[in-house]
């Protein structure tokens, strides 16, 4: 049987590629959220044709949602030929802007040498296309299956996807008894289960002066060298505090298994352009001011063990100890966004049935993971009250977001040949 299904997946090899590179040359940028309905319609269109039921959900009124760039999500839904477990693969759609230093068309899909290449390649089009042609292999070898599969697309995951699987999953989608089992098939590797990820705490911090020329910036009170020393004291006292703290979470790569935080962005004083402009009008003369206001927005990333008060805690002492011994210091804070770490138990069932295709396929045992960043794993967790969910899929994490994106071929129909397994194992009930 399951030889059958793995032949079948080696024969839909061409219409795999074929399909990763069509949903490449759709390109759906986020931000803004460009072209999310027809990247919905070409996956609706063909599982339609295959007996999917098909509903698309706009998410109305989330952030980014408008006529022009609608928040569309794809929902598709095959029954089988009786009652039993639900099944689900999650996709995102939505891709990061292009960048620089591309060699190939990034929305072009182009295969050489192997491998499919554009944005989103690996993250997550091929992910999502070997889910497809898993399914589509293990309906055609296994007609009369039980329960039901559902494969969904899903917006604006590159940021943080409120208006897509938050928003499905506040609608009932991802919870019980509609779903039993998730697999999200971002690019963690073949041959590994992402059993969750960190936790996320962006916030901004900003620091206030008081204007005056340049030339006399002692009638002034800068907010600049107000945020110098908030960055002292990160580097002295916070950045060390952090390196001593290490999770039990088997997170990958080894350097995020510490606490990190990076600060994102710096801006003070005047605009660079010149106000209200954009970067590009800046003239490279700013007039002479002494900062009224500097911000930083820090985004710190945390672990299981920690908990978000402690984390929030170790910087709102430092801006308070600064309060306290500097002189004319202010300062505000404001939350941007908190996802706790979530992590799956391993042997959660649909960790067993990932595993087990893994040995079956690839002859090794599997890696078990946790994702530095987070993911859509979250809103299923959080929103949904589903725990019984993983991140399993081809590709190579490290070249996420980077410029000449690829996904190997050979990698989306292995793992392609493990979610067929995998589905396989929760319908049936097989455990091996
Ligand atoms: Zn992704």
């Amino acid at each position: 049987m399951l030889d059958v299904l793995n032949k079948r997946i080696e024969d839909k090899t061409k219409d795999l590629v074929a399909l990763t590179s069509a949903l490449i040359r759709i390109p759906t940028i986020n931000p803004p959220g460009d072209a999310y309905i027809p990247c919905a319609e070409l996956i609706g269109n063909r599982l339609a044709k295959r007996g999917f039921q098909v509903e698309y959900i706009r998410a109305h009124d989330t952030p980014g949602d408008s006529d022009k760039f609608p928040r569309t999500n794809v929902v598709a839904r095959i029954e089988g030929k009786g009652p039993g477990p639900v099944v689900h693969f999650n996709s995102h759609i939505d891709v990061v802007e292009v960048g620089h230093g591309w060699t190939v068309d990034p929305f072009g899909g182009e295969v050489k040498d192997g491998k499919v290449y554009g944005r989103g390649a690996c993250d997550m089009k091929g992910g999502l296309a070997a889910s497809i042609i898993a399914v589509e292999a293990y309906i055609e070898t296994n007609p009369d299956f039980r329960g039901a599969i559902e494969i969904s697309g899903t917006v604006d995951e590159e940021s943080g996807g409120f208006g897509g699987v938050a928003y499905l999953a506040s609608k009932g989608l991802f919870s019980k008894p509609r779903v039993d089992h998730v697999i999200i098939p971002e690019p963690l590797n073949k041959d590994r289960v992402c059993l969750g990820h960190r936790g996320v705490w962006w916030a901004e911090i900003e620091t206030f002066g008081t204007q005056a020329h340049g030339s006399m910036p002692f009638l002034g009170d800068s907010a600049i060298r107000h945020m110098g020393s908030v960055l002292h004291s990160f580097e002295t006292e916070l950045y060390p505090q952090l390196a001593q703290k290490h999770t039990d979470m088997p997170v990958v790569p080894e350097g995020a298994k510490q606490s990190t935080m990076n600060i994102n962005s710096i801006h003070g004083g005047e605009s660079e352009g010149g106000g209200h402009g954009k970067p590009e009008d800046y003239t490279g003369l700013p007039s002479a001011n002494v900062a009224e206001s500097c911000r930083v927005i820090l985004d710190r990333r945390f672990l299981i063990e920690e908990d978000i008060a402690t984390v929030k805690g170790e910087v709102i002492n430092i801006l308070e100890g600064l309060k306290r011994d500097r002189e004319s210091f202010d300062y505000a804070i404001r939350d941007i966004m908190e996802v706790l770490p979530t992590m799956t138990e391993q042997d959660a069932p649909v960790v067993n049935a990932v595993s087990d295709g893994i040995r079956q396929v690839l002859g090794k045992e599997p890696d078990y993971v946790i994702s530095p960043g987070t993911y859509d794993q979250k809103h299923i967790a959080r929103i949904g009250h589903l725990h019984d969910c993983i991140a399993y899929g081809p590709g190579i994490l490290d070249l996420a977001h980077m410029a000449d994106e690829y996904v190997g071929i050979d990698d989306m129909v292995a793992s392609a040949k493990v979610m067929a397994q995998a589905t396989h194992a929760l319908l049936a009930g097989v455990q091996t």
